[in-house]
């Protein structure tokens, strides 16, 4: 089974907006063990689009197509596969409904411009939208198929993983079960992730075909993922496989693991804190709020998240938070932050960040210095220093994630 991918979007073509889809799409394909030989980006265009069609099939089995699934004019993938395919593109009352459920479930309005939305190439398989409004299509030509899904990466990514990838190798008569799991760290670059991981890639090597594959995935302030991927007769069976594979590798790994799959640093947090029954409170500074809105992103954070204060101007470090006059970037003005945050919130926990994001140095330090203080019951506030670098964006992501990474490996010595 080959299959080409085919990202429609002139806003791509232009350079306004990345093609993350295919990249997503070519990993999940290698990850199902079906061939991407080709990958095309093509605009807004009717002939170039059907023209795109007709060169992938003329080469391979099937096309994953994502993009112009949307009500406007310029949403013109409907009308390239119906003409590829040698079929009327009819007003499909199933699509129709779906389309005007996702509205009324949102309660608004629908415009009749979205009943183009249910226009479908005449024969196809329409698949319902869970995240958006426009549905996905499946779209017989011959022996072979286009599957089209919307742009929007999140709505794309859930449908290839319900329906496009196990139709794709159901086609293919590939009845193995492939399953995959993803263990997220934090902590290592990924060429040291890589040497730790060795024994593990040499060990797999000599395995056989059933044993799992590892692949590293960087992922910026989410972690470096390893993605354990394997291939066997049945689920129970290649469960089995990435359990004992997993446990492997938290041996090797220990702390430097915090969730697997779906789980962020964030929630893990969450468990630790809930587990111990303590309370966080945060004094944010250069972070400027990217930690509090990282926890409040999980359900259910009020349970063990007080909330915060951003602590940027350096008078309010030292008028509500106790730090002496002087300079405001160090280890003890971020450890007096910590412990002042606890006792003005009632937290048992404290987090605090302060450092010089840049691009100017500030009380004669360079962009990049940066201190996390935690403050935990029954021990000594501590800091750590945090050496970042990169843009202003970049040091505020990667230091809202090592501050949390310090806050977890300090909880997970925390007796429960
Ligand atoms: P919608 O129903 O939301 O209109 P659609 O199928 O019409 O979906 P597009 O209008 O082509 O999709 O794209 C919607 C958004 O999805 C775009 O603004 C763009 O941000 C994003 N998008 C589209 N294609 C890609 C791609 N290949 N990679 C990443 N993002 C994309």
């Amino acid at each position: 089974m080959r299959a080409e991918i085919v990202a429609v979007g002139t806003e791509l073509l232009l350079g306004q907006n990345l093609d993350t889809n295919t990249a997503h799409i070519a990993e999940r394909l290698a990850a199902n063990g079906i061939d991407c030989t080709h990958q095309v980006c093509v605009g807004d265009n009717l002939a170039r689009i059907a023209d795109t069609f007709r060169l992938a099939l003329a080469r391979s089995d099937a096309v994953i197509c994502t993009g112009g699934l949307g009500p406007t004019q310029d949403d013109i993938t409907r009308e390239a596969m119906a003409e590829v395919a040698g079929v009327p593109l009819e007003r499909n009352p199933e699509a129709v409904a779906l389309v005007e459920a996702v509205f009324a479930a949102r309660g608004r309005h629908m415009s009749p411009s979205n009943l183009r939305q249910g226009d479908v190439p005449k024969g196809a398989t329409i698949i319902p939208p869970r995240l958006g409004t426009a549905p996905g299509l499946i779209v017989p030509v011959g022996e072979q198929v286009i599957y089209a899904m919307p742009g929007v990466p999140e709505e794309m990514a859930e449908m290839l993983e319900r329906v496009v990838l196990s139709d794709l190798r159901r086609r293919s008569g590939d009845h193995a079960v492939i399953a995959s799991r993803v263990i997220r760290t934090w902590g290592l670059g990924e060429s040291a992730l890589a040497e730790l991981v060795t024994p593990r890639f040499d060990a797999l090597e000599h395995a056989g075909p059933s044993a799992p594959t590892i692949a590293f995935l960087a992922s910026g302030m989410e972690g470096i993922k390893i993605r354990l991927t394997v291939k066997a007769g049945d689920a129970a069976t290649a469960l089995a496989a990435l359990d004992a594979e997993e446990a492997q590798l938290r041996t090797l790994l220990g702390p430097l693991v915090f969730g697997t799959d779906e789980e962020t640093m964030e929630q893990a947090i969450g468990k630790l804190l809930l587990g111990r029954s303590l309370h966080l409170a945060l004094a944010e500074s250069f972070t400027g709020g990217l930690i509090a809105a990282r926890l409040v992103g999980v359900a259910g954070a009020s349970q063990y998240f007080c909330g915060g204060i951003v602590a940027y101007d350096s008078a309010i470090k030292h008028r509500l938070l106790g730090v002496p006059a002087g300079p405001v970037v160090s280890a003890e003005a971020a450890i007096t932050m910590a412990d002042g945050i606890c006792s003005l919130l009632g937290a048992e926990v404290g987090l605090a960040t302060t450092g010089v994001a840049g691009p100017d140095p500030q009380d004669g330090e360079v962009p990049g210095t940066c201190f996390a203080a935690i403050a935990l019951p029954d021990r000594p506030t501590e800091a750590v220093a945090l050496r970042l670098s990169g843009t202003r964006q970049r040091i505020r992501e990667i230091g809202t994630i090592s501050a949390l990474d310090a806050l977890r490996r300090r909880l997970l010595d925390a007796t429960p």
